[in-house]
């Protein structure tokens, strides 16, 4: 019996790591680097950009990848065109509606909240999306399938950085970020107003990566 739970035990978490591999949540560098991701999340209520983030890219010529929900992206039009004129600016996939579950739909439902996001990426962009996010973060083995059936890579990230944490402190949120950041690892922030310490912080973790010696890179460009 005991031997019968052990081999249970050993194939299910084989099961989890053969769910795990598949999504990106760090990349292999030999050097200090790290990649920058915003979600800009968008399910019930109508959501913006936050412009401080924005100018904060333009200005510092910031490598980052914004994960576009469909709905966010059908409101955001002209600053989702004018962000696409940058060469340090990507988009990624972050289904239509951002349903909390998605890995809940049906096959054809999760098909749907990527294609119709693409399409709307496809038309703003001129490009396909670089990857994909599931909101919340939350995935099954199914679910990955119907994303990788579609040509897409899921991209999570290494940690969560807690802005979308409407308590945390600016301060808090610098150290967090500090104390978390390793070679290779994905940032993950918000820019549709959730991050609400996010264009206060990032300033400072940016001048500190810096100083560390690390470089920020494209995530299309680790992804390789
Ligand atoms: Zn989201």
């Amino acid at each position: 019996m005991q031997k019968l739970l052990l081999i249970i035990a050993l194939t299910c978490s084989h099961i989890n790591l053969g769910a795990q591999t598949k999504v990106m949540t760090s990349f292999f560098t030999k050097n200090k680097a790290v990649v920058i991701t915003f979600d800009a999340c968008e399910s019930i209520t109508p959501s913006y950009f936050d412009d401080s983030l924005v100018q904060l890219i333009e200005r510092q010529k910031l490598p980052c990848t914004i994960f576009l929900g469909g709905k966010f992206a059908r409101r955001n039009e002209q600053k989702i065109r004018a962000l696409n004129l940058l060469p340090y600016v990507s988009f990624g996939n972050h289904s239509y509606s951002h349903p909390e579950h998605m890995e809940r739909l049906s096959k054809e439902q999760m098909i749907t909240e990527i294609t119709r996001t693409d399409s709307v990426i496809q038309k703003y962009t001129g490009k396909k999306s670089v990857a994909f996010r599931f909101p919340a973060g939350n995935y099954t083995n199914k679910a990955l399938q119907v994303v990788e059936s579609l040509g897409l890579k899921t991209v999570h990230w290494s940690f969560a950085s807690g802005d979308a944490d409407k308590n945390i402190s600016a301060f808090a949120l610098l150290e967090w970020l500090k104390y978390k950041t390793r070679p290779g690892s994905i940032l993950i922030f918000h820019i549709n107003r959730r991050g609400w310490k996010t264009a206060e912080v990032l300033p400072k973790y940016l001048s500190w990566l810096k100083e560390q010696g690390y470089l920020v890179k494209r995530l299309p460009d680790v992804m390789q």
